[in-house]
């Protein structure tokens, strides 16, 4: 049986700036954090920076598209010569912000993969869906868009993050019970597809987490590490909740 390597994952989201990716490399460097993949998501113009410094580091976003008329837009695989190993797809802020939907998710996580890049697919149901006890259906329609696309061997080379939407940015984090128990649904799902993959898959949950509320989430069975917003700009605070994966 593979074990699962514990992951944090910082992402910045439009925030940082030099003087952060160097404070935030010192710190990361001193802890000596062996036990956990650390990568950090800084905005665009701060990757080689932060790449600079020896921190593993992603992008927030790729293009689905390859090359040409699209201003603005990232292709995955200067991503990934600039020294990226990781890039997120389909987070809560690109679906509800930029109107990322399911399948053009689906075609950035394929882009992601094809340039090398692993992609981290971010999935999560709103407040009002887990109201109306939409949770699982939510976030088996996020995955399955991908699955469907591109078959469950994809999720091989890939990460998931559980972010419900609710607790992002809003410091009402999931409870270690909650978050167990979605997790638990994405690996049972995945394992009906193909057991292996399902059992090394990392699955990291997102959404408020801090110093206080890494401890006990990432001891959960399927909690695999955690996808860290606000409190991932305080180098203090990250490497605190890096070390409580360890
Ligand atoms: C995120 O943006 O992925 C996130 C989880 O943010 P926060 O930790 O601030 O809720």
């Amino acid at each position: 049986m593979k074990l699962r390597k514990k992951m944090v994952a910082g992402n910045w989201k439009m925030n940082g700036s030099v003087e952060l990716v160097n404070q935030m490399a010192n710190a990361v460097k001193a802890a000596e954090l062996d036990n956990v993949d650390v990568v950090v998501f800084p905005p665009f113009p701060l990757l080689s920076n932060a790449i600079n410094t020896g921190l593993n580091v992603g992008s927030q976003t790729v293009s689905h598209e390859e090359a040409g008329a699209f201003t603005g837009e990232v292709d995955a695989s200067l991503v990934y010569e600039l020294g990226c190993k990781y890039t997120l797809v389909g987070h809560s802020e690109r679906r509800s912000l930029y109107g990322e939907s399911d399948s053009l998710i689906a075609k950035k996580f394929a882009r992601a993969q094809s340039s090398q890049l692993i992609p981290i697919l971010c999935v999560g149901e709103t407040e009002q869906e887990r109201e109306q006890d939409l949770t699982e259906s939510v976030i088996s329609k996020q995955l399955d868009a991908v699955i469907d696309d591109l078959g469950v061997v994809s999720l091989d080379k890939s990460v998931i993050a559980y972010e419900p939407v609710w607790a992002i940015g809003t410091g009402k984090t999931a409870t270690p019970e909650q978050a167990q128990q979605v997790h638990q649904f994405i690996r049972t799902k995945i394992a009906a597809l193909d057991a292996d993959v399902a059992q090394s898959l990392i699955i990291l949950y997102g959404g408020s987490v801090n110093e206080s509320s890494s401890e006990l989430l990432f001891a959960q069975p399927d909690i695999d590490g955690g996808l860290v917003g606000g409190a991932s700009l305080k180098p203090d605070s990250f490497v605190s909740i890096c070390q409580s994966a360890q």
